[in-house]
């Protein structure tokens, strides 16, 4: 790869310098260009309102808001935008007909003068222009969330798109991809969970270089604050379930044994394969042996022939020497088994192809990238020797492992997204712990129409259905002499030693295989009577298997570390944004509903200019703070002040109700936490949890980490 562009609109410059670190970047080219954050033609105001929903109505109708067409109000949650929402309606229907306002039947013009007259600024002639060609929208307003139906969603963001829709209220769902240039308003009922959010939802606004307002509501009694604490605990894990995801990320494996073993004489016995005449002892019969050996014989030339490829392909480039060197080591006499053999193979072709996924870019606005291949090559090398020294001893190549989301999801009580975020922070680690890769569906189901027969008949054909016999007759309920046959399919090229790919694609031919056909007439309609099917969503990525106890260890530490930095940093960020807003605020919204208040619009845009300026790392920060004490005390300080006005007595009487009521559920104090909290989960969803009002946001006054240390202290005592 020569050149690399990378887009964000919202990258502060010490994330834009983590992202070139990653890439290999050297700080000082001076690839990153950096845009403003705030376009000049939003103008922004904050104002401390005590009733928020008043202030908003009138808000409205001042002379900023009053002559925007097209309006998005964020509120962070959804019953709140359907509340909201329907208040605008009515609320506006009658202040319309009350000052006269006559709906799309008036032109604009009329009514632009007689609600604001002379005062008007730069945004009159342009709004002249339009109205000409269209009528004025009435005050309409819909909410928007993720929990609508799609239809409803589409209708929405139709009927808004067109202009027939003035007020859209949403969640931070709506907007993403929004192409409509001339939204005029963007306001925020509640706090921005982020500057970069902030800076994100207004640059909705205004795109056609127009002005256009923004405003955000500020809570005096910081609700809004917890209410977003709320996002942040969602996302953070407990030490049980991080060792439970390293116990899940790298199963234990057999290489080291196996390494030894050849190690003692037995070079010519290959791998586990050969166990299968033993497993399959009456089922098949030994020429399996023979006709396994040349289907692997097969795929180790294809393999060496595209491995050559590569090399002639790469000549010119600083590649060669990487390639060769794996070159040497798959050819190397001592490392004699397949398995050593095709395992490193795999992961150059795999370095190879993952680096032609990489090119596609990212969508977004400001920030850009260009630097020389030399560069990136340079860094590739550095890390890869560094992991090669840090992984010298380590005798396993990796293996392929697929964790099927759903049952990893609940046995974690984690979010996909969350356990993926997890899987990558693995993945950057200078060790590379893990390398992502594509999510696949990692169930085989095989169904023999000719029966039993026919299953035994392929499998001595077929080394995959061979290798899926072995496998199934090891585990727990053993093989059964049956028409179907369901194995999981990451698992089986791993013991197999082959990509997965190939492997994928072998099943899924044998529907079409007609020499396999027990049935003439089958054959002859080109078919095979074997029906192939692939279920079960996984997350998928490679892993060693043979990490010392201490090393888990130590994973489980970077982990626990990585989450918490997280935490603490987006819980600091909150406060930042919330103090910084505060900082610039009017009392009462009146301040601002005609005309900005230039010096704080000013100040506010210089405040997140600093802030996207800012080049220290928080998370960064934190991580190297927990680091430290880590090695001090060897555990980690508690940031909780013990809240005084909680009157832990009747949190105690409510854990004990929620365990009363739902007995047949093993709590944590996260969960239980979770539930007083109201934050979803996979275990504990707000469908399901949420309509029960007697726990559900029950204590959303106490601190989250205090209220999860209590309920864990409670539990145990209780059990
Ligand atoms: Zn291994």
């Amino acid at each position: 790869m020569r050149c690399f562009l990378g887009l964000t609109a919202t990258a502060t410059r010490a994330t834009a310098n983590s992202v070139a670190e990653h890439l290999g970047i050297a700080h000082d080219a001076g690839a990153v260009i950096r845009g403003g954050a705030v376009p000049p033609n939003l103008f922004l105001s904050v104002s401390c309102d005590t009733d928020r929903t008043q202030a908003l109505l009138q808000l409205l109708q001042g002379r900023r808001f009053s002559q925007c067409d097209s309006i998005i109000i964020y509120c962070t949650r959804r019953e709140q935008t359907e509340k909201l929402a329907s208040t605008l309606r009515t609320c506006l229907q009658s202040t319309r007909l009350a000052s006269g306002w006559n709906g799309q039947d008036e032109p604009r013009e009329e009514e632009e003068e007689d609600e604001t007259g002379k005062k008007k600024k730069k945004t009159k002639g342009k709004g002249k222009k339009k109205s000409s060609k269209a009528a004025v929208p009435k005050w309409d307003a819909e909410c928007y969330h993720a929990g609508l139906t799609a239809a409803q969603r589409r209708r929405v963001q139709k009927r808004f798109m067109a202009g027939q829709l003035r007020i859209v209220v949403a969640t931070v769902a709506f907007g993403m991809g929004l192409d409509k240039s001339d939204v005029r308003a963007i306001i925020h009922y509640n706090l921005p969970r982020s500057f970069e959010s902030y800076v994100q939802e207004i640059g909705r606004a205004g795109r056609d270089g127009l002005p256009s307002h923004c405003h955000v509501f500020l809570d005096p009694e910081g609700k809004d604050m917890s209410e977003l604490r709320r996002h942040v605990y969602a996302n953070t894990v407990d030490r049980s379930a991080i060792k439970k995801l390293v116990k899940r990320a790298f199963p234990r494996c057999e290489c080291k044994k196996l390494h030894e073993q050849l190690g003692n004489a037995n070079r010519h016995k290959d791998n586990e394969l050969l166990d299968l005449d033993e497993a399959c002892n009456d089922a098949l019969d030994s020429n399996l042996e023979a006709e396994l050996q040349a289907v692997e014989l097969q795929h180790q030339k294809d393999v060496d022939a595209r491995v050559q490829e590569l090399r002639d392909n790469k000549v010119n480039t600083g590649e060669t020497e990487r390639f060769d060197s794996t070159l040497k080591l798959c050819t190397d006499p001592s490392e004699n088994s397949n398995f050593a053999k095709s395992n490193s193979l795999d992961s150059v072709k795999r370095s190879v192809e993952s680096e032609s996924i990489n090119e596609s870019p990212t969508d977004a606005q400001t920030f850009c990238v260009d630097f020389k291949s030399d560069s990136i090559e340079h860094a590739d090398r550095q890390q890869d020797q560094q992991s090669t020294q840090e992984n010298s001893h380590r005798v396993c190549g990796g293996h392929e492992i697929a964790m099927v989301t759903d049952s990893i999801v609940q046995e974690l009580d984690l979010r996909e997204e969350s356990i993926a975020t997890l899987l990558c922070y693995l993945e950057l680690h200078p060790r590379r712990w893990v390398e992502v890769l594509q999510p696949v569906k990692s169930t085989c189901t095989i169904k023999f129409y000719g029966g039993y027969p026919q299953l035994r008949g392929v499998a001595q054909k077929i080394p995959p259905i061979a290798a899926a016999i072995s496998l199934n007759t090891t585990t727990a309920t053993g093989f059964k002499k049956s028409s179907t046959l369901t194995f999981p399919v990451v698992e089986l090229a791993d013991k197999m030693g082959w990509d997965l790919a190939p492997v994928c694609r072998e099943l899924r031919a044998l529907q079409w295989n007609t020499s396999l056909a027990l049935d003439n007439s089958l054959s002859n309609m080109g078919q095979s009577g074997i029906l192939v099917e692939f279920s079960d969503l996984s997350m998928h990525h490679r892993a060693p298997g043979d990490l010392s106890d201490s090393e888990r260890d130590s994973v489980c530490d970077f982990l626990e570390d990585r989450i918490q930095a997280e935490e603490r940093s987006q819980l600091q960020q909150l406060q930042f944004v919330y103090d910084s807003l505060k900082g610039v605020s009017c009392s009462e919204f009146w301040q601002c509903a005609d005309a900005v208040d230039e010096e704080a619009d000013k100040q506010l845009k210089q405040l997140v200019r600093s802030y996207f300026e800012d080049s220290n790392d928080k998370t960064k920060e934190e991580l190297a703070a927990l680091a430290k004490a880590r090695k001090r005390a060897k555990s980690i300080p508690s940031s909780i002040t013990r809240d005084d006005h909680v009157n832990w007595d009747i949190v105690a009487r409510d854990i004990r109700a929620l365990l009363g009521v739902h007995h047949d559920h093993s709590f944590t104090g996260r969960a239980v936490a979770r539930i007083f909290h109201g934050i979803d989960s996979p275990c504990y969803p707000a469908e399901v949890w949420g309509r029960d009002r007697r726990f559900w946001r029950k204590h959303l006054d106490v601190e989250f980490n205090s209220l999860r240390k209590f309920a864990t202290q409670e539990l145990i005592r209780f059990r």
